[in-house]
């Protein structure tokens, strides 16, 4: 990576914050923290973190609500949230909730476990290009500011189409399996049908052409696709 990314730890117990930011900087992350929901809210806004690990139990606004705001916010809702609990059975309550956090994990967590699902993340969070502006053809994809151009026309993508773009974009010419790209851009721990890859290139293909321009999508029979 070239840049450090940073990590916005939300938890009101020093002990707790501690713990996570000694882990983190170890792990070679800048880190931020708030002790409340409000400043969570605009630390995630103004220092767009690449990662959020956000309490549940918070005072005042609570871990759900502060995560409900940073997904609700164009400038915020692609940050990746990973939710902490104090039990697994609130585990399995806030996933009901539709909170649109990322990951959830509950306390006490080990460590290492954690660290794995937060390297997981911000793997998929900055893609080995983080500062580089990646092109194709006339498509210009930029991953620091999520940006993507054809022909100089911006093009809006959802996250998920943005990040097969910038997989596809990385390796042109290389084709990838339907599998291979559930990997890469919904993540190993995920249980997405395969049928999901062909919906999302769909999307992806469709919003790259909305301009007019050549499809830059090819379907490989049987294995899959690739760019160019
Ligand atoms: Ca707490």
């Amino acid at each position: 990576m070239v840049n450090k990314p940073t990590v916005l730890v939300v938890e009101d117990e020093p002990s707790q914050r501690e713990i996570l930011m000694y882990n983190l900087e170890a792990d070679g992350c800048i880190v931020i923290t708030a002790d409340n929901g409000d400043d969570a809210v605009l630390l995630a806004e103004e220092e767009q973190p690449d990662l959020i690990i956000l309490d549940w139990m918070l005072p005042k606004m609570s871990g759900i609500e502060v995560c409900r705001q940073i997904k609700r916010r164009a400038t915020t809702r692609d940050i990746a949230v990973i939710m902490l609990s104090a039990r697994s059975e609130e585990v399995d309550k806030i996933r009901g909730l539709e909170t649109g956090a990322d990951d959830y994990v509950s306390k006490p967590y080990s460590v290492p476990e954690l660290m794995a699902r937060v390297r997981a993340r911000l793997r998929r969070a900055r893609p080995s290009t983080v500062g580089a502006e990646l092109s194709f053809g006339d498509i210009v994809l930029d991953a620091t500011s999520h940006k993507v151009t054809r022909a100089g026309q911006p093009i809006h993508l959802g996250p998920t189409e943005f990040r097969l773009l910038s997989t596809l974009i990385e390796h042109p010419g290389r084709v990838w399996s339907r599998d291979q790209l559930l990997d890469r851009v919904w993540g190993r721990d995920v249980f997405v049908d395969t049928r999901t890859v062909d919906v999302h290139i769909g999307r992806l293909r469709k919003s790259l052409c909305q301009n007019g321009g050549e499809d830059p999508l090819r379907t490989v029979r049987g294995t899959g696709y690739s760019l160019g």
